[in-house]
């Protein structure tokens, strides 16, 4: 079957659940918003799912929306602040007609750059570049924020971590400064969700975006947590999920992210799930790192604060990531070069020009996602590929 090795781009579906998923097909595959007996247990089921994704971020059930995946919950965070406070005259009357702000970065997901790209927005949009090693430049998001007036509204959107590059940023610390200039906070916690502990108390986080297909569950599926307090308009309207997000639920899909969360709990180092990457995978992750450091590779990103399963390398120079990807997928090995989404485009990813590669070197990167499945023998064959594959390629 051959030996996957992107995993942040998507993973497979666990059998647990698939096995959770499959009466909501065959049996309970009634509406959850029909009154009758079996519409309402149906509900019931939806809203113990529900719950299971807040506790695994420490939030209440209601702050909870079931999205079709990140991409969805990213442009809502995005237009539905810029509605709820442009779009709305007594809102505007009540920040004295201050057009509102969107603070982010350079490094976000395509998603979100998209969406804060929008010509139909109000809101001022600013970005903050980062360092070498993917972290915000944080006096620039402080700059940003204070050259605002304390009244206007303002959202910040900084991922929590980074998709190509598996840098995790000093979240709280970006909190704080966010909320003392009277900022809402989003993050886009799509790849560390299910991979570190996720707090939206202790981390003072106000609005989250995270997808099921990077832990386990299908595509298709995901969520936006939103604090109680922040005004946010529907981005789909409708009657469902108090007519924050219309369209009839994707029962078997909530389900699947549930049970998805549940199997990456504390447990995944018992039951061998996401979260365990934690323990299990930093090992691995190093060896790799500095396997592929000893024959001529350089990494990119943070070594320190870094996801679980990240690698992200420089290969040698006349090596081209996408010459590797070839060579590695005849020998049975697949990973990555950019992110996932714009590996079929031909520029450079945006990423890695931001932490500050020219054009060429950010062709000769490559990008190894580990699962809890990696195992210290796949780890040593895909170093000895690659290093077969750097002679042979610079012959
Ligand atoms: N944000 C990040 C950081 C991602 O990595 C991805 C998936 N590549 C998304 C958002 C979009 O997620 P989805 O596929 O669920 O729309």
């Amino acid at each position: 079957m051959g030996l996957y090795l992107d995993n942040a781009s998507t993973t497979p579906v666990d059998k647990r659940v698939i096995d959770a998923m499959m009466p909501y097909f065959t049996d309970k595959w009634h509406n959850p918003s029909s009154l009758c007996t079996n519409g309402t247990k149906v509900r019931d089921d939806v809203e113990k799912a529900r719950s299971v994704v807040a506790d695994f971020i420490n939030a209440e059930p209601d702050e909870i929306f079931f999205t079709s995946g990140a991409s969805e919950a990213n442009n809502w965070a995005i237009r539905g602040f810029d509605d709820a406070y442009n779009c709305d005259k007594d809102r505007l009357l009540r920040f004295e007609s201050q057009i509102s702000s969107i603070i982010t970065t350079t490094i976000e997901h395509k998603s979100l750059i998209e969406a804060v790209s929008n010509p139909m927005l109000i809101s001022n949009v600013y970005f903050c570049g980062v360092d070498k090693f993917g972290f915000v430049d944080l006096d620039a998001l402080e700059a940003h924020l204070c050259n605002r007036s304390k009244m206007a509204p303002k959202l910040v959107s900084i991922q929590l971590a980074n998709n190509e590059i598996g840098t995790i940023q000093n979240i709280e610390e970006i909190s704080s400064i966010v909320h003392e200039y009277n900022g809402i906070l989003h993050t886009d916690a799509t790849q560390a969700f299910g991979k570190i502990p996720i707090d939206v108390e202790d981390m003072w986080i106000d609005m989250l975006s995270a997808s099921g297909h990077k832990i386990g569950a299908p595509k298709g599926i995901g969520i936006l947590y939103k604090r109680k307090e922040v005004d946010l308009m529907p981005l789909i309207c409708g009657s469902q999920m108090n007519g924050m997000r219309g369209g009839t639920e994707n029962v078997p899909y909530i389900i699947g992210m549930a049970k998805a969360v549940e199997v990456s709990d504390i447990n995944g180092v018992e039951y061998g799930g996401w979260s365990g990457l934690n323990w299990h995978m930093e090992g691995k992750r190093d060896k790799l790192i500095n396997d592929l450091v000893n024959i001529g590779c350089k990494l990119n990103g943070s070594l320190s604060s870094r996801l679980p399963n990240n690698i992200n390398i420089m290969l040698p120079e006349g090596i081209s990531g996408e010459s590797m990807l070839y060579v590695l997928d005849m020998s049975g090995v697949c990973i990555a070069v950019g992110s996932a989404c714009n590996s079929h485009s031909i520029s450079a990813s945006p990423v890695l020009k931001a932490i500050g590669l020219s054009d060429e070197e950010a062709a000769r990167c490559i990008r190894i996602t580990l699962s809890p499945e990696t195992t210290y023998d796949d780890i040593n064959y895909v170093t000895s590929e690659i290093e077969k594959a750097i002679k042979v390629l610079s012959c």
